[in-house]
């Protein structure tokens, strides 16, 4: 996992094997806690209602954005504002400090606190949006799946999420289904090979 924003989306997590068990990991106070820390964002109150319910609204405001988008349609105007609302509830100070034998320039925000953590998510969104390449914004292949990820392959042609298991899976799949197939179109193999003679 390398995108803040990526994250936030594949909290709404799906079993690939579709067996039905999808989990709301914002729901879960732990995964929440871990969530903010490995983020080290500036808000860690995660018994508050209002932090998921937060994080869950931002969550689907990133996805409609990229629906749209993998429509090859322009975002809502109004789904830009809400996300411009976000980034503009937290004003950061550009801050230098130390990095691997010089110095570096970045970004922090003046104030802790819910705002200051979704503008951090919104910020990581936005920077895609204008300096990668949404077009490489995807959705695992494997329909009981559904994991976003950025396809960074040379060629844009990445259909599965990391792992490889959800390749495997549709690949084990289909090839039973063509086993199937086959031996319903040949039912009467048998008298066939018994109506072959002398052979
Ligand atoms: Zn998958």
């Amino acid at each position: 996992m390398d995108n803040l924003w990526l994250d936030l989306l594949n909290s709404d997590y799906h079993d690939h094997r579709g067996r039905g068990r999808s989990e709301d990991r914002l729901e879960n106070q732990k995964w929440l806690a871990s969530f903010l820390a490995r983020w080290d964002l500036p808000h860690r109150e995660v018994q508050a209602e209002d932090t998921r319910k937060a994080l869950q609204g931002l969550r689907s405001l990133l996805l409609r954005i990229m629906t749209s988008l993998r429509a090859g349609e322009r975002p809502r105007a109004k789904d830009i504002d809400v996300l411009n609302g976000h980034l503009s509830a937290a004003p950061l100070f550009r801050c230098v400090e130390r990095d691997e034998g010089g110095f570096k320039v970045s970004l922090r925000a003046v104030e802790s606190g819910l705002p200051a953590a979704l503008a951090e998510i919104a910020g990581s969104f936005a920077e895609v949006l204008a300096d990668g390449d949404p077009n490489r914004i995807k959705l695992c292949d494997n329909p009981d799946c559904r994991w976003v990820f950025y396809d960074q392959s040379k060629s844009r042609t990445r259909r599965w999420c990391d792992g490889g298991s959800c390749g495997n899976l549709l690949k084990v799949r289909r090839f039973r289904e063509r086993k199937t197939r086959r031996a319903a179109e040949q039912p009467h193999s048998n008298d066939a090979d018994s109506a072959g003679g002398e052979a």
